[in-house]
Parts: structure tokens; C-alpha cells; sequence
């Protein structure tokens, strides 16, 4: 499939991945001479972004490195084979790394977004991730900075969509490239959610970002964000976030005790107005996550049996 590369702003392109619900974005910082790519994609997409990126002038020697800014593999899936196209070193967190390099222990962890996950999942998993594996070869932590092209990237931890998420800032631009933090609208036809692995991180990253004001934002989905857009983008998010603890916490005082995949569907009656007869993994994964969260807050409880139920005040 010829995949395009579009210039965004001076020094920042993207090579746009159509895919199912929206679009997924490998970004290019710098020039087609001294370029930092920003996530990957998948595995098996990885050869036709290499070709885009050869058509918009970047040669293989040009990269400086392949930065990952999460363990999922729509995004690091694809940067063992750039990395072996280009000679450029993966850089990622921590947590992405150990994702990234051992993905099939990362897909059997508890509370990953795949605990509960089917054979199709599994095969779309590892379509994703690839055979040939990768390396980090450059732990990225909160406070470092990526001096890059004459721009000044600060590295900033932003966990709540994945545990590791990583997100680049240039302050004099106020440019912020953020990976899934800010997820794609809530999109009925996909049954979209939106997934967390812990809700109050996500609220604190969101928070964060937006007190940063950017005037830019690049996401790992979906078109990037200028302007008013951003602040908006993220209060919409916020606004999700609470949306979704409303409506279990709705649904648990009219009908008590429920247990996750019951949950999980009344989150997308109350919030999505549908029905959803058996909702996708990540999203009964999800949905745990905001229960556990709002049990630290003494909201809810889990039963002996696994089921959950409000606390009355
Ligand atoms: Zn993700």
C-alpha cells in the first residue's frame, strides 16, 4: 500500500497510515537529512513507511533514531524494521522498552490491556508486533532532553493510557507530541471507549499537558490538533473520563452487584448510548481500571466473588 508523507509545520511531517477507525501517524522531526521519527507503526506496514519516507527524501543514513512512545504495537510495532532499514537506534521508556522487546511476556501480564484477550486478539497482536524483534537501545526518562535539528525536546512521562507512555515537548514552539494520551473521539461504529490502564495517571497527564498550553499537539491517531483545538481536545478527554466513572457509578446504584463485563457494558449505555452485546477486551480491561481506581477513593468495593459494589453515603 503507497503510504504518503505530508509536511505538517516546518520541521514536522508525518507519513499518514489510514487505518480502522481514523488515522495513525509515524511523525518526522527535523529534516529529511537529520530526522527523529516518532513511532512506527506496525510490523508488517513498516517496509511501505520505509518507501514513504525514501519518496520524501530521508535516506537511511539520516535518521538519528526511532523514538517509541508507548509499548503498544501500533506504534512500536514497526520500529525493529525501520530500524534495521535506517541503522537508527530505538529509544523508548522503560516500561515500552520491556514491551516492546518481550512483547509476547507483555501480552500474558496481568492487567495489560490483553489479560483477557481472545485468539483474535492475539493473532492481531502479534501481526502487529512482528517476528523480528527489536532493541532499545536508549531508555528515555522523564527530564531528558533530545536536543534534535536546532529544537529542544523535553522528555515527559505521561502514564495513564499505557503505563510507559512518553511525551516529547519543545517549549519555544510549544509543540507537544503526546502518543495515545489523548485518545480519538468516542467512536460508536467502533466501539470505542477509549483504553486506560489507570485513570487518575491519565487525569494528571492530561492535566499536565494542558496547563502547558500548547500550540501545537501531534498524536499517535487522528489529525493533529492546533490552537484552541488543543485545550478543547483535552477537556474532551477529561470530560470522557468522568463520563465513564458516572455511568458505573449510575449503574451500580440502581443494580448491585454487577461484575466487569456487566459494567462494561452499562459504561457504553450510559456514555455511548449503546449496546453492546460483548465488548472488546481492552474495554472490559479499561473499565477495571477506573473500578480500581475509584475503590482507592472509597467509592466502590469488590466482593469476595469478584463483583462490585457502590459505597453508600
Ligand atoms: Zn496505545
Amino acid at each position: 500500500m503507497p503510504l504518503a508523507f505530508k509536511p505538517i509545520i516546518d520541521g514536522v511531517g508525518y507519513v499518514e497510515i489510514p487505518d480502522s477507525g481514523g488515522h495513525s501517524s509515524v511523525y518526522v522531526v527535523g529534516s529529511p537529512r537529520d530526522a527523529l521519527i516518532v513511532d512506527a507503526y506496525t510490523a508488517g506496514i513498516a517496509p511501505d513507511i520505509a518507501s514513504a519516507l525514501e519518496a520524501a527524501g530521508v535516506r537511511p543514513g539520516a535518521v538519528r533514531a526511532i523514538v517509541v512512545t508507548h509499548g503498544h504495537q501500533d506504534h512500536f510495532g514497526g520500529a525493529g524494521v525501520l530500524s534495521r532499514w535506517s541503522g537508527a537506534p530505538v529509544w523508548a521508556s522503560l516500561s515500552a522498552a520491556l514491551q516492546a522487546e518481550d512483547p509476547w511476556g507483555y501480552f500474558a501480564a496481568p492487567n495489560s490491556w490483553s489479560a483477557n484477550a481472545s485468539v483474535a486478539d492475539w493473532d492481531a497482536f502479534r501481526a502487529g508486533a512482528g517476528e523480528g524483534g527489536l532493541r532499545v537501545e536508549r531508555i528515555l526518562r522523564e527530564g531528558d532532553v533530545i536536543e534534535h535539528a536546532g529544537m529542544r525536546l523535553d522528555v515527559l512521562l505521561l502514564p495513564g493510557h499505557d503505563r510507559g507512555e512518553l511525551g516529547l515537548w519543545e517549549r519555544s514552539r510549544r509543540l507537544i507530541f503526546t502518543g495515545d494520551l489523548i485518545q480519538g473521539g468516542m467512536d460508536a461504529s467502533k466501539n470505542w471507549l477509549g483504553l486506560f490502564t489507570d485513570p487518575a495517571s491519565q487525569r494528571r497527564s492530561l492535566q499536565r499537558v494542558a496547563a502547558l498550553r500548547p500550540e501545537w499537539n501531534f498524536k499517535g491517531h487522528r489529525r493533529a490538533r492546533s490552537g484552541e483545538e488543543v485545550g478543547a481536545d483535552i477537556a474532551s478527554a477529561l470530560g470522557r473520563l468522568d463520563a465513564i466513572e458516572r455511568a458505573l457509578l449510575e449503574s451500580l446504584r440502581e443494580k448491585s452487584p454487577q461484575g466487569v463485563p456487566a459494567l462494561t457494558r452499562a459504561a457504553f449505555r450510559g456514555v455511548l448510548g449503546m449496546e453492546v452485546a460483548e465488548p472488546a477486551n481492552y474495554a472490559t480491561v479499561s473499565v477495571l481500571s477506573f473500578l480500581l481506581d475509584m475503590a482507592r477513593r472509597g467509592l466502590v468495593l469488590r466482593t469476595a466473588e469478584h463483583e462490585w459494589i457502590p459505597v453508600r453515603k
